[in-house]
């Protein structure tokens, strides 16, 4: 579910900054647990790749959510 409130800003995608998991909003679940994430540690975009960019240029090792991008998920 998108949220349109900051941080999330309606975006469809979020890479949490401190995990480096990136969840799909149009295919959240309960696992997901997006509203414990710090919001200092949501970066917000419109597609992955934005995503997968974001993560390079802080250095965090990016990783799909299992719940919500299990196609982009690696153990
Ligand atoms: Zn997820």
């Amino acid at each position: 579910m998108r949220r349109a409130n900051t941080p999330f800003n309606g975006k469809q995608f979020i890479l949490n900054q401190n995990t480096g998991e990136i969840h799909d909003l149009d295919r959240e679940t309960l696992l997901c647990c997006i509203d414990k994430i710090d919001a200092e540690h949501i970066f917000a975009c419109d597609t992955y790749a934005e995503a997968v960019l974001f993560s390079s240029v802080i250095g965090v090792k990016r990783n799909g959510c299992p719940h919500c991008m299990p196609e982009r998920h690696r153990d």
